[in-house]
């Protein structure tokens, strides 16, 4: 059977790799660079490790360092977790110089991007109009029906998390080709239960697009596939990765 493929995940490098192998497939994004430069040196069959730099996080916005980001981005397929946060302690002002020098780098070497735009949405496609990247993929969205609606113009996929499907329906103005699922799962969370926590939100996504929950998980692998030959990025995955988005 086809594994969940979990598309904003967040887990411990330091975690054994028994232990995240339970995890299904997973695009795990980093916090920090330094956290990004520990993930990398991992070799995980079914996990893509990200590089980013998180909007709430002082320690990492500060620490950011383009040239840095830009050498470890070139290493892996994905880039996250990276975006706007209104609600954070960083510094708007420190928020958007991170975030607009990842967009600019990221617009050179294409990557799916995953982006956080809490009480940031209109901000953050301000920012992808201004400078647009190959695949960028709201997280968390929690944009209304017109900055929706302007997010898919824009060319935006959707990782939707089971909170958000819950109160979206992503199935009026997001087509289902744009659309992935996430677990957002934590740190200090089992690994092990990501599977489940898709499962829980593929089965209420199927429902919003009138889908089997199996045909609702092929659409979201062959959305990933999609992403991957649009940015060129199959290199930058494990053997195993790239075996099942090839094999559908
Ligand atoms: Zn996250």
């Amino acid at each position: 059977m086809l594994a969940t493929l979990d598309a904003h995940a967040h887990l411990d490098p330091s975690r054994g790799a028994d232990e995240l192998s339970a995890s299904g497939a997973v695009l795990a994004m980093s916090l920090s660079l330094d956290e990004a430069e520990r993930a990398l040196q991992r070799s995980d069959p079914l996990i893509a490790w990200g590089v980013g730099c998180h909007p709430r996080f002082p320690r990492a916005q500060a620490g950011f360092d383009a040239q840095r980001f830009r050498s470890l981005a070139e290493r892996t397929a994905i880039v996250g977790e990276v975006g706007l946060d209104t609600g954070s302690r960083v510094p708007l002002e420190t928020q958007l110089k991170t975030f607009r020098q990842v967009l600019e780098i990221a617009a050179g070497m294409p990557r799916l991007v995953s982006i956080h735009s809490y009480r940031a949405t209109s901000m953050v496609l301000d920012e992808l109009e201004h400078c647009p990247v190959a695949i960028p993929v709201l997280h968390g969205w929690f944009g209304n029906v017109a900055e929706t609606k302007r997010a898919v113009e824009l060319g935006c996929y959707f990782s939707i998390h089971s909170q958000v499907a819950r109160q979206s329906k992503f199935h009026n103005h997001v087509p289902l080709e744009r659309v992935l699922v996430e677990s957002d799962h934590g740190y200090n969370d089992p690994p092990a239960a990501i599977p489940c926590r898709v499962e829980w939100v593929e089965y209420l996504v199927a429902q919003q697009y009138g889908l089997e929950v199996e045909e609702l998980r092929r659409v979201v692998w062959n959305n990933f596939t999609r992403t991957v030959h649009e940015t060129d990025t199959a290199h930058l995955l494990s053997k195993s990765l790239v075996k099942i988005a090839e094999g559908l």
